[in-house]
């Protein structure tokens, strides 16, 4: 038949559900809020935004293909070592090219029910088999972690904070797990939260991968630095993995103006702080705000909140969708992450903020 005449992709690629970016149009005529997509209502730092419109005409030249000026940028902000670090085309990439580097077919790759969904697709795409060990509130469980632990795990994901949950798992249960995996599987801490949580937890993560032979973690630009559009990420972990990702990774992965607009970023340590601030600020009264109106929101330590709603009809997540799309309101469905009756919220500007409480507390008093 025809079907043997043509290419066919490699086992598990026509078991992947392609990745749906949270919408970003609203209804005609109204104003969009997009809050669908976790990034920050500050934008960029002016430094960044100056670095990017700088850089020089050249664009014939190829950038430095291992980000070195990045690289020792941010390993100045985090009192690092530059050969420790990976620079990517968002963090994205990084997974990614962990997994290419460590999962092959009859590999597994293991993480949380309601993981990062990013982790299932390099999986696949890789050739190895997804695992997924059960939640508890909405939590990773260390516990159910290590008990789906098989001599064929080669990789462990944590998101810490968890997209789309915004849950946190303090870094003595980060040990924990740690602790309970066998020395040659590599546990990847995604932190692509990490700047808004205000413990000092991120010092005691970095100091685990510092320590250990098996651990990384990935960092991103794209939410607290505000430079989404560019794609830039980075992996801080041990010199043999290090070495390994760059064997793998794509000779130029981070553009020249993912690189300029990067280091300015980064130096921007007031920016940051004020970012955090606004966002932290907002968290609260949001959490407290939409709870106030009986619905039921997840406690996050990010940039965004997940809110549960009834499965009745006219009250449901789906309705809530439209109608809050119709006032412009752009929040993101997260049925494909398995929670069919929640939508998530980022943390938005203060008159986006009010725009959602105000719309939700129409929604739950009259219904779709
Ligand atoms: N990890 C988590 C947990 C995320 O939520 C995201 C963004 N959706 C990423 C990684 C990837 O971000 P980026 O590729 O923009 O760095």
């Amino acid at each position: 038949t025809s079907d043997t005449l043509r290419p066919t992709p490699r086992p598990g690629v026509m078991e992947i559900d392609a990745y749906v970016p949270g919408r970003s149009k609203a209804a005609p005529g109204v104003k969009l809020h997009k809050l669908s997509s976790n990034e920050t209502p500050l934008g960029p730092s002016p430094a960044a935004i100056e670095a990017y419109r700088a850089l020089s005409g050249r664009l014939e030249l190829y950038p430095d293909g291992s980000a070195t000026e990045l690289r020792e940028a941010i390993a100045a902000a985090h009192g690092l070592n530059a050969a420790n670090i990976v620079c990517g085309n968002g963090s994205d990439d990084l997974l990614e090219l962990l997994t290419k580097a460590y999962i092959g077919p009859g590999d597994e790759g293991l993480y949380s029910e309601f993981g990062f969904l990013v982790y299932k697709i390099a999986i696949l795409a890789a050739g190895g088999t997804p695992v997924i060990a059960p939640e508890t509130d909405f939590t990773a469980n260390v516990d159910a972690l290590l008990a789906a632990v098989t001599d064929r795990t080669k990789i462990v994901f944590l998101a810490n904070p968890n997209n789309p949950t915004g849950t946190y798992l303090p870094i003595t249960e980060v040990k924990r797990l740690h602790a309970g995996l066998p020395k040659s599987v590599l546990l990847v801490l995604d932190a692509a939260y990490a700047e808004y949580v205000r413990t000092n937890d991120y010092e005691s993560g970095i100091e685990l991968v510092s320590s250990a032979d098996n651990v990384v973690m990935t960092r991103t630009f794209s939410k607290i630095h505000g430079l989404a559009a560019l794609r830039i990420g980075w992996m801080y972990g041990p010199a043999h993995v290090v070495d390994a990702v760059n064997r793998v990774r794509g000779p130029f992965n981070v553009s020249a103006a993912a690189i300029a607009a990067g280091t300015a970023a980064i130096r921007d340590r007031a920016f940051m702080e004020e970012a955090v601030t606004h966002n932290n600020h907002w968290l609260e009264i949001v959490t407290r705000e939409i709870g106030d109106l009986g619905l039921e929101v997840t406690p996050s330590v990010g940039n965004f909140v997940l809110i549960h709603f009834p499965d009745v009809p006219g009250r449901s997540a789906a309705d809530a969708d439209e109608f809050l799309v119709s006032r412009g309101l752009v929040l993101r469905r997260v049925s494909g992450y398995g929670l069919p009756n929640a939508l998530r919220l980022t943390i938005g500007s203060e008159e986006a903020n009010r725009a959602v409480i105000a719309a939700l507390a129409d929604f739950v008093k009259d219904g779709a």
